[in-house]
């Protein structure tokens, strides 16, 4: 076995563990990271119906009964 196969080998293992590592921390990062961690959550003050809009909606309209609601503050 020649020198050059070794180090053709050692690259090889050394990009596929490179590749596996990426891959499975970002399958990670995907599973555990919250969806979306900007979002606002609101409770309507009509209905008592608790949902969530955008981080720039100042006010949401509500899904169910339709009155405008401000966001809670935690
Ligand atoms: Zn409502």
């Amino acid at each position: 076995m020649s020198i050059t196969i070794l180090l053709v080998i050692y690259v090889a293992l050394t990009l596929g563990t490179i590749c596996v590592v990426g891959i499975y921390s970002e399958l990670e990062r995907r599973r555990f990271g919250p969806a979306h961690p900007e979002d606002r959550v609101f409770r309507c003050a009509k209905c008592g119906l608790v949902y969530t809009d955008d981080a720039d909606a100042d006010r949401s309209r509500c899904a169910q009964c339709g009155k405008l609601n401000v966001p809670v503050e935690f």
